[in-house]
């Protein structure tokens, strides 16, 4: 029996392949090395029972503004998007905070003399931003759909964020953009660390930053349960190592990193592409712990209480300097530490009256440098008491994150180095960055739109295959 398709990889991006290439009629079968789908966005108990902590993905404004799932029944198969009363917030010393919520009203009455700058910059952003979706969540080498909205988004996007808030007034608007312009995991010195700022502002003001409910596991739940309606099979404890453990197929799309990809295919890509995936290169890993907590984080600002995701790093210089230090190879000794506390708008996610919190740091790929007492030394200078309310915590170094999941090489969570080319030769500069031949296709959080869950990779992998050998 030959499968129209075979996907390797049941995290966001494979599963979201197989989904579209199945609702298109073709058969459909997915490998996955590990014992359940979702690969960095699935859920554990990994401290206590009752505290339902992620091990990967946490929070999730790419996935409710995913183009893919929109169009997919998901709430049908138990997904249901829960939104924090406020989107995210950066601590700063002297108990003050910068929070955004959706409204940009109250975001800007936030952040005193830059209060104009911000409701100007932002309202131009959330209605920009369908325009912008078509663009920035799919390959960056193509005419825009719409070039206006997009030149905007480009001539600002360009910009190293520490220039594009040197202008401010106070301090509270660049710490809530670096938190923000951070999500690149570049030194915020860096050309096109702005786009990261903008690109995360214009979802806090549209969709906003949700949780699923019940935990990341729940969503990848989801999309396996979309994909066993439509007749599509997952095999678990499948793990590719060489071209024959693939069924025989007539297209495959891959969702590993590319390296793998070499591995596996081997002199089946051509040699120019199979050299640059061998020598693919990673960003830093992240350092994550899970705390349970017998009570909410004692923020010192205390509207902090309500919001979602706390980037907990301090004043935008702070955040830049703990990023050179990553990115020079180092350990920073004040890290800049993103932060969730989606009970706060999720109760089932601990017992009651207390918390699951997950929090991590960028770190040197591949580091064992344990971060755990400067994560902690971080929430604390800004939560003093935080430390007394621990319960239980649970650590995951960069090595233990790849062993879950093969594609999070050295801890690097998004799917290759930004630095240099890294964001536009993604993976290699072509105008079809998802095709590799007409049989074989790659769509994971190595190819455009990059890392996060989303889906999109999958997504437009599997239009590629769908025009190709699977037309
Ligand atoms: C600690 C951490 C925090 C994160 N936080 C967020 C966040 O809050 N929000 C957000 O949007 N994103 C976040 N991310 C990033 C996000 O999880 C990833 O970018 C996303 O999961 C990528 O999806 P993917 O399908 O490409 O790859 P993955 O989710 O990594 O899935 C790949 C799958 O392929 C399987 N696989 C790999 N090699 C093989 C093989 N040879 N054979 C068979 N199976 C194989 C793996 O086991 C895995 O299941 C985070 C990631 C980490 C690690």
């Amino acid at each position: 029996m030959t499968t129209d398709a075979v996907v390797v990889g049941a995290g966001p991006n494979g599963l979201t392949a197989a989904i579209m290439l199945a609702r298109a009629g073709r058969s459909v079968v997915v490998l996955e090395q590990a014992n359940e789908p979702g690969g960095a966005c699935r859920s554990a108990e990994s401290t206590l029972p009752g505290f339902i902590h992620d091990i990967g993905a946490a929070v999730m404004p790419l996935g409710v503004a995913s183009p893919a799932w929109a169009s997919l029944p998901l709430e049908d198969h138990g997904l249901h998007w829960v939104a924090p009363p406020g989107e995210f917030g950066q601590p700063l010393d002297g108990g003050r905070a910068a929070i955004a919520y959706r409204d940009i009203e109250r975001t800007a009455a936030g952040l005193g003399g830059d209060a104009e700058r911000y409701r100007k910059l932002a309202g131009r952003l959330a209605a920009d931003w369908d325009h912008l979706a078509a663009s920035v969540l799919g390959p960056l080498l193509r005419i825009p759909r719409h070039p206006l909205a997009m030149a905007r988004f480009g001539l600002h996007g360009v910009q190293p964020a520490t220039r594009f808030v040197s202008r401010a007034a106070g301090d509270l608007y660049p710490a809530l953009f670096a938190g923000c312009a951070a999500h690149a995991v570049l030194p915020l010195e860096r050309p096109l660390t702005t786009s990261f700022g903008l690109l995360f502002l214009a979802l806090t003001h549209t969709t906003g930053w949700q949780f699923p409910q019940g935990g990341a596991g729940r969503l990848s739940r989801a999309l396996a349960g979309c994909l066993a309606s439509l007749g599509g099979e997952i095999r678990l404890s499948h793990p590719v190592r060489t071209w024959d453990d693939l069924p025989a197929h007539r297209a495959a799309i891959f969702t590993t990193g590319p390296a793998t990809l070499a591995r596996v295919a081997g002199s089946r890509l051509p040699h120019r592409i199979r050299r640059r995936f061998e020598k693919w290169p990673y960003g830093p890993g992240a350092y994550k712990v899970d705390f349970a907590l017998d009570g909410p984080i004692p923020w010192t600002a205390t509207a902090l209480a309500d919001v979602g995701t706390v980037h907990v790093g301090g004043t935008i210089a702070e955040v830049a300097e703990a990023e050179r230090l990553v990115a020079e190879g180092t350990h920073p000794e004040q890290p800049f530490v993103l932060l969730a506390q989606p009970s706060v708008a999720d109760p089932s996610r601990a017992p009651e009256g207390q918390q699951a919190v997950w929090a991590y740091c960028h770190v040197p790929n591949g580091s064992d440098f344990d971060m755990t007492d400067r994560i902690e030394g971080q929430i604390e200078r800004f939560a003093p008491g935080f430390r007394d309310r621990i319960l239980a915590k649970h650590a995951t170094a960069p090595s233990e994150l790849e062993a879950i999941n093969p594609n999070l090489v050295g801890g690097d969570f998004g799917g290759g180095s930004h630095a240099g080319m890294g964001l536009v030769a993604r993976p290699r500069l072509t105008v079809r960055p998802h095709r590799i031949t007409d049989r074989l296709f790659i769509g994971s959080a190595s190819t455009p739109p990059g890392g996060g869950v989303h889906g999109m990779g999958g997504y437009w992998a599997a239009q590629a295959a769908l025009a190709g050998s699977l037309r």
